[in-house]
């Protein structure tokens, strides 16, 4: 089954070209899994397999459940990482993030200009509609949707994308492009990830009986929390 389909086309995580890929490489295991529902514990058949983009010849690797066809635009992609967001991002976040990586290795500019339209799509998810960019993060610091430690993050990002936009190429550089990348990814991950994997947590808690999952729901004030407590001052001070 898996020699019979080497090669096949799909966009390549690495360059962002749809491309010819080749697989090279083949590898089926058992792991063990835990059922949700009744953390039950059984065996997982899984194949993974790499495969090269004809493009850039970078590599990714793949896996997908044994005895399904590897199809790679259908399979999970495992590695490289930093072209995926996870599922629980918003389908207008995630569809910007989507665009800048497809730059990022083309245009450092260009990539900073789509993270600051990225960050403009999740203030709007958020409620954060009216204004610039500048008030809209700092009405959601305001309304303790995001912690100032992240909404210097934004400024930063903000300000990298101000500069793209404006063609002022000494400000974005190459060398900017993964930190850039880093801190977006902690923002979605805070704001959307985390909370939905702690619900998510909960839930089967609540599902298995645990009386850990009431203690969980148990409320906490944000004042409790030293990031959240006052709008962030570096917001406050940028033009
Ligand atoms: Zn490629």
């Amino acid at each position: 089954m898996k020699a019979d389909n080497p090669k096949q086309t799909a966009r390549c995580p690495h360059c962002g070209n749809t491309a010819a890929h080749e697989i090279k490489l083949y590898h089926s295991c058992s792991e063990v899994s835990y059922c949700h529902d009744d953390d039950s514990e059984y065996d997982l058949d899984i194949l993974y397999y790499a495969a090269t983009c004809g493009t850039c010849s970078g590599l990714s690797l793949y896996c997908t459940a044994f005895g399904e066809e590897p199809v790679l635009e259908d399979a999970c992609l495992l590695w490289p990482v930093k072209s995926m967001l996870d599922k629980r991002v918003p389908a207008a976040v995630a569809e910007c993030y989507l665009q800048a990586a497809r730059v990022k290795h083309a245009d450092p500019s260009a990539f900073a200009v789509m993270i600051r339209r990225a960050l403009e799509a999740l203030c709007s998810d958020l409620g954060a509609k009216k204004g610039n960019l500048h008030r809209r993060l700092a009405a959601l610091v305001a309304q303790q949707k995001l912690p100032s430690i992240l909404a210097d993050m934004t400024s930063v990002l903000q300000a990298m994308g101000n500069a793209g936009a404006h063609g002022d190429t000494r400000s974005v550089r190459w060398s900017n492009v993964d930190d850039i990348d880093r801190f977006f990814r902690a923002v979605v991950e805070y704001v959307y990830v985390a909370p939905a994997r702690l619900a998510e947590f909960k839930e089967r808690l609540g599902r298995l009986g645990t009386c850990s999952a009431r203690q969980l729901d148990a409320p906490h004030p944000p004042s409790q929390n030293p990031t959240m407590s006052k709008p962030n001052p570096a917001l406050t001070e940028m033009k």
